[in-house]
């Protein structure tokens, strides 16, 4: 994620200190079930003993982005969306106030993803972006916008807020994909209302199988009329388990996909780094990292990711030991097989695993920009 460049320099400021002495309490490992038969077992090599050890900042553990939702109640029903249906019988539900500041406490991820649900939707949620900047949080609000304008007034501006608006493509792929008219147009109503009042605004776009990455291209041409701060791009999550080759994209979709990214980064701000994109284009391979993004909501600490759920726990110490974090990501566990998305691998980007010596120039001419 992009942010402004003193920013920038406290989160590389958070990822050293972390490195060098990442909590004691959240290293401790669950146990592998050590199924060496398992035909997807892949080891991460670190070249330096005989080949085989994971790499070592895989047992560096530490949060980057805390995902709160403080709900998951919604006013759309968008095709494909995971929360609405998994989270049906808890729908009604969400975190107090105090409970979403401690959840933050807890596991002190200097960035907070508001999402859900939808976040405006919580009453709370004016108090909840100004407890959080208290804490000197970096905010990503995730919103479909369609409240945006009503509720503007509840919020500040800060340089530390984002809202991020989900957009899917132009008017006709986004109505569609979110399975309402209109949504579009109110959606850019609120880039529009945001940016007059002084905010920073960025959008957030999943890549499908049936993505037209020249309709993206074309969005982000629309959006530059509106000085929006930053584009996020994520492939949608293809889980291999539900084996519908149809609809989700394999690794190499997503290569295929994301093999013109290098132009669309130099001409619009995309918010993701330039090696979770060369990840993306098939460039680099990166492990999973999912406990640098954990999810928190009203079940708990979901794990073992922000996609899959095999548990939730209560505290964030119990996540970070109670989950067998080497039996997840590519090659370790069949639903992780085509998975791509930002929450397992931008926190691996972030961490500089499987680095090249070119990657601080990289990174440095992305945060300038
Ligand atoms: S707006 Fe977000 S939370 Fe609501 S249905 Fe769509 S994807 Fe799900
Ligand atoms: S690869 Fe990582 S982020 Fe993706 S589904 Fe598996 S555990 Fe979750």
């Amino acid at each position: 994620m992009r942010f402004p460049l003193s920013m920038t320099a406290g989160m590389a400021g958070y990822i050293v200190k972390n490195r060098l002495r990442p909590p004691e309490a959240w290293q401790q490992s669950s146990k592998m079930n050590g199924d060496a038969q398992n035909p997807f077992r892949v080891l991460y090599k670190d070249h330096s003993s005989n080949g085989t050890r994971p790499h070592p900042l895989l047992h560096k553990r530490f949060p980057l982005v805390l995902m709160l939702e403080p709900l998951h109640a919604c006013n759309l029903t968008c095709t494909g969306c995971g929360r609405i249906r998994e989270y049906e019988s808890t729908i009604t539900q969400r975190l107090t106030l105090e409970q979403c500041l401690r959840a933050s406490d807890e596991c002190g991820a200097p960035v907070v993803s508001i999402c859900g649900g939808e976040p405006l939707l919580y009453p709370e949620i004016g108090a909840l972006c100004a407890g959080l900047l208290e804490r000197k949080r970096h905010i990503y609000l995730c919103t479909n916008g369609m409240f945006l304008r009503k509720k503007l007034g509840e919020f500040k501006p800060d340089p530390r807020f984002f809202f991020n608006i989900h957009l899917d493509g132009l008017e006709k792929t986004h109505d569609l994909c979110v399975e309402r008219e209109g949504v579009f147009r109110e959606a850019i109503e609120a880039i529009q209302a945001a940016k007059a009042a002084g905010f920073k605004v960025s959008t957030n776009t999943t890549i499908y199988k049936e993505t037209d990455m020249k309709e993206i291209e074309a969005l982000f041409e629309y959006l530059e009329q509106f000085d929006v701060d930053g584009h996020m791009l994520s492939p949608a999550y293809g889980y291999s388990a539900v084996d519908d080759r149809e609809i989700f994209m394999t690794r190499d979709d997503v290569h295929e996909k994301f093999q013109d990214i290098d132009r669309l980064a130099k001409r619009f701000k995309l918010n993701s780094s330039p090696v979770y994109l060369d990840f993306l284009k098939g460039g680099r391979d990166l492990p999973c990292t999912a406990w640098g993004t954990p999810t928190y909501n009203v079940r708990g600490w979901k794990g073992p990711c922000y996609l899959i759920t095999d548990a939730h726990f209560a505290t964030f110490e119990e996540l970070m030991t109670k989950t067998p974090w080497e039996q997840y990501g590519h090659g370790n566990d069949p639903r992780c097989e085509h998975c791509m998305a930002h929450c397992g691998y931008e926190p691996s980007a972030a961490l500089g695993i499987n680095g090249k010596l070119s990657d601080s120039v990289k990174l440095l001419a992305w945060a300038l920009r």
